[in-house]
């Protein structure tokens, strides 16, 4: 059985086991054995062995990455296109969301007396988000897991490693062997993906159940509806008209991720596995994969954003709050940088929706409305934004001739 087909049913299984035990009721000692002691524990392992090796994966990766771009000309124009696309990408989900929120109404005639309890978090404001991008310690930044950060120094620190030429080879052949070992231990976390699938999926339904869908079934439809048709629609789009590829061969090497990226619903810790597809699979050499990736994984969420612009007209409607067309345009540009501050890590976005809202002057408590239905959402979510990140990485690679098609087309 292959590895898709084996993650396949450890997800059926998963939903299965978990609708079980949530009709059943979890408060019993045998149920609450089961979901809070063994698949929390299953689960969390399985995610912490995924994230474990994300911070080396991007180190080790961008630098043998930036090492390997011969001209540092280059890298700006790989980051230019990068980040310009990013945006592009996210804000025609944003749109295509809110045209698809306004056409189907999910909020129009909801009744708001139900209760609403949501604590706001603060969301970053936008000159500290800029501040935080450059780390004053590398190792703090790696501690934290910050991104941004860590990018920002594996490119100087790759950089540097080309400039001093002769003498920085040993360093760079370190490096180029330590990717390696890392590469191979992701295709060995890989194989335990069933099982942490399994107890994730089954953690997941076992407390949440299906019923707290239906009064936002509407909600919840829109913004699924969206996501699908981002997914099936724009990114098939851009692999066939902005760099000639078969959609369908894409996503039969990519399905692997978008499985991992549903089950963790965390773009972070699908980081390795995307990173391994995308080099291995899909085609994408290491000196763009290595960049794009991580930067992907950190500012490009067009999931995110179509959650947001789907909640954001949901909560104008419920409370009967009309938005003008700058409101419109003021929600675009906020879910863009609001994508742009979400960490690749689950519910995330549903913090940073805040900030839309605020914007445009709608009741933050408007959140709590969603909250109800927002993990099952932020699986699907998770895996557009996955799906984003890999499509501009082929789309870049292949304008900087850094694309093996023998790779992409291979069985
Ligand atoms: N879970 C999402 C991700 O990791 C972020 C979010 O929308 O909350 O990509």
């Amino acid at each position: 059985m292959s590895l898709t087909m084996k993650i396949l049913l450890g997800m059926f299984l998963g939903l299965v086991t978990g609708v079980t035990f949530n009709l059943n009721g979890i408060d019993g000692a045998f149920s609450s054995f089961f979901v809070d002691e063994f698949f929390h524990v299953v689960g969390k392992v399985f995610l912490a062995l995924l994230k474990l090796l994300v911070v080396p994966l991007v180190f080790v990766s961008l630098v043998c990455g930036t090492a390997a771009l011969d001209d540092v000309r280059k890298l700006g124009r790989v980051g230019g296109k990068s980040f310009g696309l990013y945006i592009l990408t996210t804000a025609i989900a944003i749109s295509l969301a809110l045209l698809m929120a306004l056409i189907i109404q999910p909020g129009v005639g909801f009744n708001l007396m139900s209760e609403t309890s949501f604590q706001m978090k603060e969301a970053p404001t936008l000159a500290q988000t800029f501040i935080n991008i450059f780390p004053s310690n590398p190792i703090k930044a790696m501690v934290e897991g910050n991104m941004l950060q860590i990018i920002v120094f594996s490119i100087l620190f790759g950089l540097a490693l080309t400039l001093v030429g002769e003498k920085g080879k040993p360093v760079l052949q370190l490096f180029q062997s330590a990717n390696e070992v890392i590469m191979k231990m992701v295709l060995i976390i890989m194989e335990l993906a069933p099982y942490g699938v399994f107890c994730l999926i089954a953690q997941v339904f076992a407390k949440q159940g299906l019923d707290a869908i239906a009064p936002l079934s509407k909600y919840f439809f829109v913004v699924t509806l969206v996501l699908l048709m981002h997914i099936t629609l724009v990114y098939p789009l851009i692999l066939k008209f902005l760099c000639g590829l078969n959609p369908l061969v894409f996503f039969r090497n990519f399905r692997n991720v978008i499985l991992f990226a549903f089950s963790t619903a965390s773009s972070n810790a699908t980081l390795p596995v995307n990173l391994e597809t995308c080099e291995h699979k899909l085609g994408v050499k290491n000196s763009i994969a290595s960049f794009t990736l991580p930067l992907g994984a950190t500012i490009n969420m067009d999931g995110t954003a179509i959650m947001q612009g789907v909640a954001t007209v949901f909560i104008a409607q419920a409370y009967g709050v009309g938005l003008d067309a700058v409101d419109f345009l003021m929600v675009v540009l906020t879910a863009v940088l609001a994508s742009i501050g979400t960490a690749g890590v689950p519910g995330v976005g549903l913090i940073m929706l805040a900030l839309v809202l605020n914007q445009v002057g709608l009741p933050v408590e408007g959140i709590g409305l969603i909250i109800g239905v927002d993990r099952l959402l932020d699986m699907m979510r998770t895996a557009v934004n996955v799906t984003g990140d890999a499509t501009i990485s082929c789309v870049v690679a292949k304008s900087e001739k850094q694309f093996s098609k023998e790779i992409f087309d291979a069985k």
